[in-house]
């Protein structure tokens, strides 16, 4: 969009200013990065489509979260999200909004639990525990650019005011055991580039892969010495797949050697890669060009340099699961000022279907979609 379209306002200087590229593994300097703040939020902090054909629409069918602007009142529902916080699987992050409800104290009224409101979708899982939103995001880059999509216009829709988007996830380490977390200060691809490159109408576009420096810093601070691991900052490393695209011998095919992985697993640990996952590029492209702040912070499950299998126990690996939860719960706990009483949830609103008719179209497209 240009800057000086109808559609947005001219840029303040934070947005000309100019970011230098870093070195790519075929020893380029990549792209520079204009920022561009001013496009993406309205003057109260609301947050700002980059898209003007969206508030054209008569209504916005989020398919995949089984979600519409004209079914239902989306400002209602989530208005008051602070947290969006993304992992893997449906499972883990109805785990986590279990966790992060005794966490910040929130009761549900007696004889109720928490809906996955997303379950129409049969796709993504989603919950919501006062300011927390807790979404899978399914496994890739194509499965976490689709829902961040439609989280984004659902952030747009609601009026939600400058929101902090964490994935929680799992990795493997280069360099690190098992166990260890990882927090990501720059997202690459493999061939470590820092942007994600995606066809749009036959041609490649680069979206830059930034994360917020500042808010990985500040999660950093708040691991402690008495944690049961160790909490580091570094680059990740992100594939578009899990066997051949992170160099793993044990795929259904493998065209090269043992000695010709490790040269590329040291290789990439020297630029300071400290591990490999598969969601971080499309994560960091798509919040940074919705100018949400966003960190991703992973746990290893293996030390890559010693191995490929992922073989630690079912329980080892589920503990482990609960590191980057516990470092992510405290920054939010930390943001509500909850030194005093925990919250209540607020008493029942108006009601949040406004339209059935719509609502019941929007779950059967929801349903049939592929
Ligand atoms: N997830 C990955 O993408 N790679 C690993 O090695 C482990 C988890």
């Amino acid at each position: 969009m240009p800057c000086n379209s109808e559609d947005f306002p001219v840029p303040c200087d934070r947005c000309q200013e100019e970011l230098p590229g870093s070195e790519t593994l075929e020893g380029e300097k990549s792209t520079v990065e204009v920022k561009s703040c001013c496009y993406v939020r309205y003057p109260d902090g609301a947050v700002r489509l980059r898209n003007p054909n969206i508030e054209l629409m008569d209504q916005d069918i989020l398919y995949h979260l089984a979600l519409g602007s004209g079914s239902h009142d989306l400002q209602q529902m989530f208005g008051d999200v602070k947290f969006v916080c993304m992992g893997g699987t449906p499972k883990r992050m109805e785990q986590f909004a279990n966790f992060i409800m005794d966490e910040i104290g929130y009761k549900l009224p007696a004889g109720t639990t928490l809906l996955d409101i997303s379950q129409y979708s049969y796709r993504y899982s989603m919950y919501k525990v006062g300011p927390v939103l807790s979404i899978s995001h399914g496994m890739g880059i194509p499965s976490v650019g689709i829902l961040l999509h439609e989280v984004i216009k659902l952030m747009y829709h609601a009026r939600v005011k400058d929101p902090v988007f964490f994935r929680l996830g799992t990795c493997g380490g280069i360099g690190l055991d098992g166990g260890q977390l990882v927090i990501t200060d720059e997202a690459v691809d493999g061939m470590m580039r820092p942007y994600l490159e995606l066809p749009v109408l036959g041609q490649l576009v680069q979206r830059p892969s930034k994360l917020d420096t500042d808010l990985a810093k500040e999660l950093k601070s708040l691991s402690t010495q008495d944690d049961p691991f160790e909490t580091h900052v570094g680059r990740t490393m992100c594939t578009y797949d899990f066997y051949e695209g992170q160099g793993r011998l044990d795929g259904a095919f493998c065209d090269y050697t043992e000695k010709e992985k490790l040269e590329f697993l040291h290789k990439i640990h020297q630029n300071n890669i400290l591990n490999m996952e598969m969601e971080s590029l499309a994560f960091a492209a798509l919040t940074h060009h919705a100018g949400i702040r966003a960190a991703v912070i992973c746990v290893t499950l293996l030390n890559r340099l010693n191995g490929d299998q992922v073989a630690s126990s079912k329980e080892v690996m589920n503990e482990w699961q609960n590191r980057p939860q516990a470092i992510v719960a405290r920054y939010i706990k930390k943001h509500m000022g909850m030194t005093g009483p925990a919250p209540r949830p607020p008493p029942p609103g108006p009601k949040t279907v406004v339209n059935s008719k719509k609502l019941k179209f929007v779950r059967e497209e929801s349903q049939s979609y592929e």
